[in-house]
């Protein structure tokens, strides 16, 4: 063969950090928080309805919008928690995890050549999913505010990106992997600029449960002149510790919603209904619980930023998420990829490098994330091993 199997297209995406550093943790023996996914399990309620219904006979093809049960939670809890009123028929598709729900989006909404916005640095599959869509990204980076070590929306920057061509925005809050939770005020200022050149917003919301700051979480849905322009998603996997389970959904107004059908029914036309179905109990009943892992999480963020702090990282602010970025320089480092390929033999901890989610690597180099959703005796043994990076 001559060319390359691999289309163009996805030329660029081989291969993913989290691969490597994976492969790397499991050869080193290296404590992993490179991958953000948790070490316990879901409610065991969840798992037992989801076994009663496979048990059961719910072993076919489920609707393709989704079970109805679950259209129903996920409107019913959109309506409680935030006051957006959902039609469960023609207003909620279930999908395939959220990653499902986001390309399906992007496939049925822009065009080849179009402009999609990305705010760097991005969660990956967004770029790969652009580039199967055929349209172009426009990275705009988040602003790093030296003195809080927080990160918040570039709204002059994202004004700045947008030209003719630009269609759609993907916006992901709270906020995979710089753990900023964006507040209402950078919130209305990005959708004044979303109404202001009719773009279309992909609103990444898998962490909405997991805020550690009074503010809380603002799905962006919810503000004047946004519900008919954006497609929210959010999915099981990070709010009831069931990553595996892939269970998400995508909400908005009906004409959107039936354009992400469309390209949705051709990609995996449904998921399995019995994980649906336990997802549906989760979403009505197991509400303590999540409020508890969310407690948990804002312990282990604690945790972990403090133990950095400790080891001599600049410890960025995290309000939310799995996640707490650190600025590598303090320790005489400069570059984050090749500090992240040495550290499980330096210290036998794996982390991912931050430049990796971003088109200007330069800019982010310094950053490195590590995910703090593990067992404390795993987050306790990885500061340990990290205190051998000491000056
Ligand atoms: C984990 C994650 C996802 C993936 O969600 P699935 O439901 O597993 O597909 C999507 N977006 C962000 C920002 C994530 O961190």
């Amino acid at each position: 063969m001559h060319k390359p199997p691999l289309s163009s297209r996805l030329r660029p995406f081989t291969s993913t950090i989290f691969a490597e550093m994976t492969a790397l943790a499991q050869r080193t023996g290296a404590v992993n928080l490179g991958q953000g996914f948790p070490d316990t399990d879901g409610p065991q309620r969840m798992i037992e309805v989801a076994s009663e219904a496979l048990r059961n006979g719910m072993n076919q093809y489920a609707p393709g919008p989704g079970v109805p049960e679950l259209r129903r939670a996920v409107a019913d809890h959109q309506r409680d928690r935030y006051g957006i009123d959902l039609d469960p028929d023609t207003q909620v598709l279930v999908t395939v995890g959220a990653t499902e729900a986001v390309a399906a989006s992007l496939m049925a909404l822009v065009e080849p050549d179009d402009e999609v916005v990305l705010l760097e640095p991005y969660y990956d599959s967004y770029a790969a999913a652009v580039a199967m869509a055929g349209a172009k990204r426009r990275g705009v980076p988040l602003a790093e505010d030296p003195e809080t070590g927080r990160f918040g929306l570039d709204v002059a920057a994202v004004r700045a990106a947008i030209g003719p061509r630009t269609r759609a925005l993907v916006l992901n809050s709270p906020h995979n992997p710089c753990g900023a939770v964006f507040t209402r005020e950078e919130l209305s200022a990005l959708a004044e600029v979303c109404r202001e050149h009719d773009l279309m917003v992909i609103s990444d919301e898998v962490y909405e449960h997991l805020v550690f700051t009074p503010g809380g979480h603002v799905p962006i849905a919810t503000l004047p002149g946004m519900f008919e322009r954006t497609v929210t998603i959010s999915s099981a996997g990070k709010t009831f510790s069931v990553t595996g389970w892939k269970v998400g959904w995508a909400t908005g107004p009906a004409e959107l919603v039936a354009a992400v059908r469309a390209a949705k029914q051709f990609i995996t036309f449904v998921g399995p209904g019995a994980l649906q179905f336990a997802t549906a109990h989760a979403l009505r009943e197991e509400r303590p619980w999540v409020e508890r892992l969310c407690g948990d999480l804002a312990d282990k963020q604690r945790r972990l930023a403090d133990g950095l702090a400790e080891v001599g990282f600049g410890v960025r602010r995290s309000e939310g998420t799995y996640f707490v970025c650190a600025d590598i320089r303090p320790l005489g480092f400069a570059d984050g990829l090749e500090f992240c390929r040495q550290l499980p033999e330096l210290a036998g901890v794996a982390a991912v490098p931050v430049q990796v989610f971003t088109d200007e690597p330069e800019r982010w180099r310094h950053l490195v994330r590590f995910a703090f959703c593990k067992r404390d005796e795993v987050l306790s043994e990885a500061v340990d091993r990290l205190a051998a990076l000491r000056k």
